[in-house]
């Protein structure tokens, strides 16, 4: 079997700054991929806020650069996916693509990001891939001229009806709060754009089309007095309600908060299975930003080393 002294899981900024870490300590980790190399910020627009870049940076082309860095000092980087894990055994036993191979490791980080949240309607599913979508950067070109709806109030949304607002003729935002949670910068941005209405107090119940998505059923000021249904026409219909950590393959065996977020130990990166270190979205409910995200992937390539020290590896 092959053995690594610290296995990296994920390859967002967390995954990739641990294995430029880890690597320049001299711990030849093997980092897999998982199925979006690079992770969400490749399907982000410009990023304009990580500092070192006063002109922004495509979020691609980011993660390429923090990929090459962390090849540059030897990471061995693969692709595929832990599809298990067994925790309660020493190395840690890893099994990816349901068996292809399987790893023994004495240190694992998991930075396996999060994915985006849908409502929970059997439209969505229904229209998976024929108007829904949760990635206005990947699939804004199929929209041009038309007429969209991005669901969500917080940065994301923001950022994908502004993107969305520059090909669709016209952008509805279904926020079901009075007001944003987005950052004011972002607000401003959403408020001036003539081709976008915020529509507040709204609640999606359904979709309808016949082949594809043709509009959606609303409902405004649900649960109050003042309740009111409406149906607008729209051509795609995007999500931006937030991410769901990705901590299936972990089958319970580490502590999680009560959304599902890796709780970490201490002020560390360290989790409850000494020896597996947690980096990035997946333990990170509150600021869930690149910088954060990278500079916790650093935090936990220090544990590792401190781990595999003080247990004589
Ligand atoms: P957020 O959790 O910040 O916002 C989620 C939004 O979706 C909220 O408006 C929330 O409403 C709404 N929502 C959640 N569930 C539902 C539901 N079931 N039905 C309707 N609406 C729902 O997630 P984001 O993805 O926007 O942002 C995550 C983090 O990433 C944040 O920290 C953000 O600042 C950051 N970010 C930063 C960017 C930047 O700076 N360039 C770009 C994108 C993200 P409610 O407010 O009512 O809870």
């Amino acid at each position: 079997m092959e053995t690594a002294k610290c296995l990296i899981i994920g390859s967002g900024p967390a995954g990739y700054t641990a294995a430029i870490y880890a690597s320049r300590a001299n711990l030849a980790p093997i980092l897999y991929e998982g199925t979006q190399p690079g992770g969400q910020l490749t399907i982000t627009t410009e990023i304009e806020n990580f500092p070192g870049y006063p002109d922004g940076i495509d979020g691609f082309e980011m993660m390429d650069q923090l990929r090459r860095q962390a090849k540059r000092f030897g990471t061995d980087i693969r692709q595929g996916m832990i599809t298990s894990i067994d925790l309660s055994k020493r190395p840690f036993i890893a099994t990816i693509d349901d068996g292809a191979a399987i790893i023994a490791a004495d240190s694992v980080i998991i930075a396996t990001g999060a994915s985006a949240r849908y409502l929970g309607l059997d439209d969505e599913t229904r229209f998976r891939g024929r108007g829904v979508s949760a990635c206005a950067t990947c699939d804004g070109f199929f929209y041009r001229g038309k007429t969209v709806a991005v669901v969500g109030g917080g940065d994301t949304a923001c950022e994908e009806a502004t993107y969305l607002s520059n090909l669709a003729a016209k952008v509805y935002m279904i926020v079901r709060k009075d007001h944003l949670r987005a950052s004011k910068v972002m607000q401003e941005r959403v408020f001036g754009t003539p081709n976008i209405e915020v529509l507040f107090n709204t609640n999606t119940v359904g979709l309808f089309g016949t082949d594809g998505v043709e509009g959606a059923h609303l409902v405004r000021h649900k649960g109050t007095p003042q309740e009111e249904p409406l149906d607008i026409a729209i051509d795609g219909f995007f999500l931006a309600i937030g991410h769901k950590p990705n901590t299936e393959f972990l089958n319970g065996q580490v502590e999680l908060d009560n959304a599902g977020y890796i709780v970490t130990r201490d002020g560390s990166q360290a989790t409850s299975v000494d020896g597996v270190f947690a980096a990035g979205d997946v333990a990170d409910p509150v600021y869930r930003q690149a910088i954060t995200a990278a500079g916790m992937g650093c935090k936990a390539a220090l544990d590792v080393e401190k781990f595999l020290l003080a247990n004589g590896h």
